[in-house]
C-alpha cells in the first residue's frame, strides 16, 4: 500500500488557493508546465555539454502535448533531466522557489489572486485546471520511474512506476464545466495551440502536437478529408534573437512575466545586440516597483546569463554595478565557455566589456527616460532614486559624473522634482551658490527659519527628505562648477550692505548674548546677532563642515 504524504503547510495553503481560485487567467498553468518542461531540457543539454560521456542530439529533446478528449485529459510530455523518488518529493511537495518568493506572509497568501496572474507559481498552477494530477517521471541515470500523484491539498503518493524513456509525463485530469468556470476548453486543440503561442512561443525546444486540418482530398477538386498530423506549434525563436521591429511592447511584458522578472510591469526595456570584438544579446528592463524584499539581504542582483542559448547562471551579479542592481533581464553571449565557474567569471574578460556596456546601455536608457517620459521617470525614481544616490556616495564619488544627471530633488520651486541641470539653468546671474536645505518632510523644511534669507531673494531650494541626500551632495561637491551651499551654513553668500549696523548692534547687546551663551554652555558655540532672519526671532546655524541634519544622522549610526 502507498501511503500519503502530506504537503509542507505553506505549500498546502498555496495549493488550497489554487483549487478554489477565482482568479480567471486560468491558462497561464500551461506556460508554467511548458517552462518546467524546457528547463529540465536545459538541465540536461547543459550536462551533456559539459560531461564528454554524455550526448546530446537536439532531435530527441521536445516537449508533447496530448489531448484526450473523450478521458479528459492534458498531458505534457518533455524529455528533460526527470526527476527521482527523492526529487519529486522534494520539489514538488513543496511550494514553488518561485512562489515561495512571491507569498511571504498570510495575508499576501489571502490576497495573493493577483500575484498568480503576474506572477507564476509554478507547478501547482495546474491545480487550477485539474482535479487530479498524476507526473510519471524517469531521472537520467536511475533504474527506475516513479509515480507522483495528488487529487487535491489533502496529500500525495509517490510509487514505482513503468517508463521506458528518461523524462516527464504529467497528466491534468481537467475539471469538468460549472456554471460559471469553464475547464473543457483546456482540451480543446486550438485553444491549447493558442494559449502555447502566446506565452512559450520562444521556448527553444519544439513543443508538438497533433494537430487536425481539413483539406483537399487527393485525387478530388470538392471534397475534403480530416488530416490529423503532429506539428511543432512554437517558433522556438528565442525573443532575445528576434529583430526588434518584429517585437511589440506585448512581446517584451510578456517575456518578463513568463521569466518572472517581477510581479509588475516594466517601466522600459531595452533590446540589445552588439556584434563586434564583444558579442552578445541582451533584453533588459527598468521595474516600475521595487521587490518587497529589495532593502534585505536576500535581494541578489544580477542578470541571466546564457551561453549561446543555454542558461548558464540564474543571476550574475558581475554583470550590474551596484547602484543598478534594480535591472532586470539576461544576456546572452557566445564568447563564453558553458562551464565557466563563478570564480573565473569574475575575472573573465569578455565578461567585464559586456558588463560595461550594458551599464552605459542603462545609462542611457534612463536619460531617455527623463528626457521623453518624465512621469514614467519619477515613478523610476520615487522606486529605485536612492539606489543612484548611494552610487554616487560610494567608492568616493568614482560614478558621480554617470549618475549626477540622473538626480532628481524636491525643490521650493513648484514642490516638483527637479533635476540638478534644471535648478542651475534657471539660476539668476548674481546667484551664488545652489541652495539646499534638510529635513525631515517638506513641511519642517518649509517652516525652518534657515530658509527665509534664500527665499527672500527669490532664489529656489532644494529640499532634502532623504538621509542619504546631502550626503550624495557633499560628494558631489558642485555641479557645472556651482557649489552646493546648505541654508543652515554660516556664509550663504548672500550680500548685505549693512555690515556696520550689525556691529554696532552686536556690541549693544553683547550683555545679553554673553548671558545666552551661558544658560546655552553645553548646546552651543556661540551667540550672534544674524541678518539672516524674517519672521522667526532666532535659528540654529553651523560654522563647520557638517549640517546639524547630517551630524544628527551619523550621532544616530551605531558606532
Ligand atoms: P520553479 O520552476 O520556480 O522552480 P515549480 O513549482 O514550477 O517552481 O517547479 C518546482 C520544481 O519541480 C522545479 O524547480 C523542478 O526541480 C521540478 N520540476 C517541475 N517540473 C519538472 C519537469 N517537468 N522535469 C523535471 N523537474 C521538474
Ligand atoms: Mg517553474
Amino acid at each position: 500500500m502507498t501511503v500519503k504524504q502530506q504537503f509542507q503547510a505553506e505549500s498546502k495553503r498555496l495549493l488550497e488557493m489554487m483549487i478554489h481560485s477565482i482568479y480567471s487567467n486560468k491558462e497561464i498553468f500551461l506556460r508554467e508546465l511548458i517552462s518546467n518542461a524546457s528547463d529540465a531540457i536545459d538541465k540536461i543539454y547543459y550536462r551533456a555539454l559539459t560531461d564528454d560521456s554524455l550526448m546530446f542530439n537536439k532531435d530527441d529533446y521536445f516537449i508533447r502535448i496530448e489531448a484526450d478528449q473523450a478521458n479528459k485529459t492534458l498531458k505534457i510530455t518533455d524529455t528533460g533531466i526527470g526527476m527521482t523518488k527523492e526529487e519529486l518529493e522534494n520539489n514538488l511537495g513543496v511550494i514553488a522557489k518561485s512562489g515561495s518568493r512571491a507569498f511571504k506572509s498570510e495575508n499576501e497568501l489571502k490576497d495573493g489572486y493577483d500575484i498568480i496572474g503576474q506572477f507564476g507559481v509554478g507547478f501547482y498552477s495546474a491545480f487550477m485546471v485539474a482535479d487530479e494530477v498524476t507526473v510519471i517521471s524517469k531521472a537520467l541515470g536511475a533504474e527506475t520511474a516513479y509515480k507522483w500523484h495528488s487529487d487535491g491539498a489533502d496529500g500525495f503518493t509517490i510509487e514505482p512506476a513503468e517508463k521506458a524513456e528518461v523524462g516527464t509525463e504529467i497528466t491534468l485530469k481537467i475539471k469538468e464545466n460549472t456554471e460559471d468556470e469553464q475547464y473543457e476548453e483546456y482540451l480543446d486543440e486550438y485553444r491549447v495551440q493558442s494559449i502555447i503561442k502566446k506565452y512559450s512561443d520562444f521556448i527553444r525546444y519544439p513543443i508538438k502536437m497533433d494537430v487536425t486540418t481539413s483539406r483537399l482530398k487527393e485525387g478530388t477538386e470538392d471534397e475534403f478529408e480530416e488530416v490529423t498530423e503532429e506539428q511543432i506549434i512554437n517558433s522556438m525563436v528565442p525573443i532575445w534573437r528576434k529583430n526588434r521591429n518584429e517585437l511589440t511592447d506585448e512581446d517584451y511584458e510578456n517575456f518578463y512575466t513568463e521569466k518572472h522578472y517581477g510581479f509588475d510591469k516594466p517601466l522600459a526595456h531595452a533590446h540589445i545586440s552588439v556584434d563586434g570584438a564583444i558579442r552578445y544579446n541582451a533584453i533588459l528592463y527598468i521595474p516600475e516597483k521595487m521587490p518587497f524584499d529589495f532593502y534585505t539581504k536576500e535581494y541578489e542582483k544580477g542578470l541571466e546569463l546564457y551561453s549561446s542559448g543555454v542558461l548558464i547562471m540564474d543571476k550574475c551579479a558581475e554583470l550590474l554595478p551596484d547602484y543598478y542592481s534594480f535591472v532586470k533581464g539576461m544576456v546572452d553571449s557566445e564568447d563564453l565557455s558553458l562551464n565557466i565557474s563563478r570564480e573565473i567569471l569574475q575575472q573573465d574578460r569578455q565578461l567585464k566589456a559586456i558588463a560595461r556596456n550594458i551599464e552605459t546601455r542603462i545609462t542611457n536608457v534612463l536619460k531617455s527616460l527623463l528626457k521623453d517620459d518624465r512621469e514614467k521617470y519619477e515613478t523610476f525614481f520615487e522606486a529605485f532614486g536612492r539606489q543612484l544616490k548611494f552610487g554616487i556616495y560610494n567608492e568616493y564619488g568614482a560614478n558621480k559624473d554617470k549618475l549626477q544627471d540622473l538626480l532628481l530633488f524636491h525643490s521650493s520651486n513648484e514642490k516638483k522634482l527637479v533635476s540638478l541641470d534644471e535648478y542651475v539653468e534657471r539660476m539668476p546671474d548674481e546667484q551664488k551658490y545652489i541652495y539646499y536645505a534638510s529635513g525631515d518632510s517638506i513641511d519642517r523644511i518649509e517652516k525652518m527659519p534657515q530658509t527665509e534669507l534664500v527665499a527672500d531673494k527669490g532664489y529656489e531650494i532644494f529640499y532634502f527628505t532623504d538621509e542619504i541626500d546631502e550626503f550624495t551632495i557633499r560628494m558631489l561637491m558642485n555641479y557645472k562648477e556651482k557649489e552646493f551651499r546648505s541654508v543652515s551654513s554660516g556664509d550663504l553668500g548672500i550680500e548685505t550692505d549693512d555690515t556696520d549696523q550689525t556691529e554696532t548692534d552686536d556690541q549693544e547687546n553683547k550683555e545679553l548674548f554673553e548671558s545666552m551663551k551661558e544658560i546655552l554652555a553645553s548646546k552651543v558655540k556661540d551667540v550672534r546677532l544674524s541678518k539672516r532672519l524674517r519672521s522667526h526671532p532666532v535659528c540654529i546655524a553651523t560654522e563647520g563642515e557638517m549640517s546639524i541634519e547630517m551630524e544628527k544622522i551619523l550621532n544616530s549610526l551605531p558606532n
